[in-house]
């Protein structure tokens, strides 16, 4: 029996793993965890694993159609999201249309809070969800070991993330969900649930015999427990498994001590979610309890490590004054940022537990992502961050400007 690990195409570059979809403008593109963990899982059930990612092939729907009928598979996984729910609407209508025996199993952020909702107006013809990607045949547990991911198989030149100084580099999760709660983010209502150390660790020896240089820890947080993230470095370091590595974490969680582990095993880049320049916002969405002046001595601790900061930050959950960014901008000793434009969902709404419903009202989008631009323009050019992105972003730029990865 041939399982297909679809990721779909777009008619626009999406990102739809992890049960976060948005789209990219960059060519970053990572491997989709969703499929990347299933292939594990479905090779362990007895199928043959085949997989075609149409949006890194640039492929359109009927590009993707005839190699789908090329394959000739037996069932299909995929992916959806929300932001990209009409292109899927319509590609999976065709590809249902065009072979309707095939049984289609999707994933994706929408089925986390509306899933019978969905699946009426939107695709009547599936044969399931996977609500659990990393355990989708059982209840997850804690301390949880899972089959191999085909890393061999889901893999491509073309995945780029543009904190690695290389493309020879394989998105590993230690984990499940996220222990905390913020109150504008999907995954805290997941639950938490941990890998077994030991099973990360045959998972990076694999990788690491595929030749790969460089690991996206794809976690939501990689120091969700800070003492359990000391201990997989110690690991890792025992088992000489040092990669050029980048991961999430939180400022409220960073030490000395958790910082040298990081660092020993190669960790490059940490990218913190520092979400608003307003204090009272970053508290009462349960972010970030931090004020500014501990945010500033957090990131120069970081950085002392020889580690790079990177932040991202939301808009339309604060008043999104251009001066009041700028301000906290210049503040942050940060290498990176990144904006993101809060999509405002009647299950998610960051007022709902903040009490200040008033600033969340919807705000025209355009207006926001024209913000984002600003922001953007103000930090890396006027602030002078340019030339320290292009020196260690040299091969990522180059990709971007259309170079192909293979000469990189
Ligand atoms: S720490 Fe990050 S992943 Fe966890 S709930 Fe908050 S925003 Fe979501």
């Amino acid at each position: 029996m041939k399982a297909l690990l679809l990721n779909p195409p777009g008619d626009k570059i999406y990102l739809r793993d992890y049960y976060c979809s948005k789209t990219t403008k960059s060519r970053y593109y990572y491997h989709p965890v969703d499929l990347l963990y299933l292939s594990g899982w479905l090779e362990h059930k007895g199928y043959s694993i085949e997989f075609l990612d149409a949006q890194i092939r640039m492929l359109g729907f009927d590009d993707t159609i005839n190699k789908i009928s090329n394959i000739s598979p037996d069932l299909i996984y995929s992916m959806i999201g929300q932001a990209s729910l009409d292109n899927d609407s319509r590609f999976f209508g065709i590809l249902n249309r065009r072979f309707p025996k095939i049984p289609i199993y999707l994933s994706g952020d929408i089925f986390m809070t509306q899933p019978d909702e969905v699946i009426k107006e939107y695709f009547p013809y599936l044969k399931g969800i996977v609500k659990n990607f990393m355990f989708p045949f059982n209840n997850i547990k804690d301390n949880f070991s899972i089959p191999l991911p085909r890393h061999d198989i889901i893999h491509d030149k073309r995945y780029f993330y543009p904190f690695l100084s290389t493309n020879k580099f394989a998105t590993v999760l230690t984990d499940y969900g996220c222990p905390f709660n913020c109150s504008f983010c999907l995954i805290g209502k997941q639950g938490y649930f941990k890998r077994n150390i030991q099973d990360v660790i045959r998972e990076l020896k694999y990788i690491e015999r595929l030749g790969k240089q460089a690991v996206y820890f794809s976690d939501q947080n990689f120091t969700a427990l800070p003492e359990r993230t000391i201990e997989l470095c110690r690991r890792m370091k025992e088992e000489s498994l040092i990669f050029e590595g980048v991961a999430f974490a939180r400022l409220d969680q960073i030490s000395e001590v958790l910082l040298d582990s990081l660092r020993r095993v190669g960790i490059k880049t940490l990218i913190f979610g520092i979400e608003s320049f307003n204090q009272k916002i970053r508290y009462k969405t349960k972010k970030l309890r931090l004020t500014d002046q501990e945010i500033i001595n957090r990131l120069k601790m970081v950085k002392k490590y020889g580690i790079r900061t990177a932040g991202t930050f939301i808009l339309g959950i604060s008043d999104d004054s251009y001066e009041n960014w700028k301000r906290f901008l210049i503040k942050l000793p940060l290498d990176y940022i990144s904006f993101n434009i809060f999509v405002n969902r009647n299950d998610l709404k960051p007022g709902d537990q903040s009490g200040d419903k008033e600033l969340f009202d919807d705000k025209r989008s355009f207006e926001l992502i024209r913000m984002q631009k600003k922001l953007n323009n103000f930090f890396y050019f006027y602030h002078g961050k340019i030339f320290f992105v292009i020196k260690n972003n040299f091969r990522f730029i180059l990709q971007a400007i259309g170079c192909p990865a293979h000469i990189l």
